[in-house]
């Protein structure tokens, strides 16, 4: 399941992206906080590392750089 027209505070910009569950392996990464928090999504944008929650966007932070999304090859 995927969402998009959500804004990204990381991306930045007047735009939105799309965003998806956290997995697995992404969910014990968050911050002691939101690790109980269920609703936890993740910008899919390349190079992003965004997660929040569905409809808070300051219960949120960064995934560890090893999560970040694979950069756009370039053109
Ligand atoms: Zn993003």
């Amino acid at each position: 399941m995927f969402f998009k027209d959500k804004h990204c505070p990381t991306c930045g910009g007047s735009g939105t992206q799309v965003f998806r569950p956290l997995n697995e392996k992404e969910r014990p990464t968050v911050a002691p906080e939101h690790r109980r928090l269920t609703d936890l999504w993740r910008c899919t944008a390349p190079g992003c590392r965004w997660y929040q929650r569905w409809s808070k966007q300051s219960e949120g932070g960064r995934l560890p750089e090893e999560l970040k999304n694979p950069e756009a090859d370039p053109v």
